[in-house]
């Protein structure tokens, strides 16, 4: 599915620029305009979904290869020792994009429990 006014399925089309650093044909990661930490990538389902809470069991593969994507990323870019992979679920945990994503961060101290 392709929503017309959401910003990362025009970024999953190749409609709007991105600093792309993985894609296949399911998922695309990018780097994030407004980086949180040194290495801030997000990675997004091509197809919309809103969040999380959005997924089925049919999701369960895709969800996993998200998991795997991430790990192959923080490894492209040698920070697989220490990164935090968070999706921010709903508008009261952070979520301004209503396209399911998952930020992966590293570069930097994180502290435990998360703001
Ligand atoms: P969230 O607040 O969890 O929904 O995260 C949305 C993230 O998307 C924020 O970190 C934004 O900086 C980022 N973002 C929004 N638009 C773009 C864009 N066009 N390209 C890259 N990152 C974006």
């Amino acid at each position: 599915m392709y929503l017309m006014d959401c910003i990362f399925c025009k970024i999953a089309a190749g409609e709007i620029n991105a600093r792309k650093v993985y894609e296949d044909g399911e998922i695309t990661a990018f780097w994030d305009l407004n980086p949180q930490a040194p290495t801030h990538i997000l990675i997004i389902p091509n197809k919309h979904m809103e969040s999380l809470s959005a997924a089925g069991k049919e999701h369960a593969e895709l969800l996993g290869k998200i998991q795997l994507a991430a790990a192959e990323i923080a490894k492209n870019l040698k920070v697989e020792d220490a990164f935090r992979l968070v999706t921010n679920n709903g508008r009261k945990a952070g979520q301004s994009v209503n396209h399911l994503h998952y930020h992966l961060l590293a570069g930097r101290r994180f502290n435990w429990p998360p703001g």
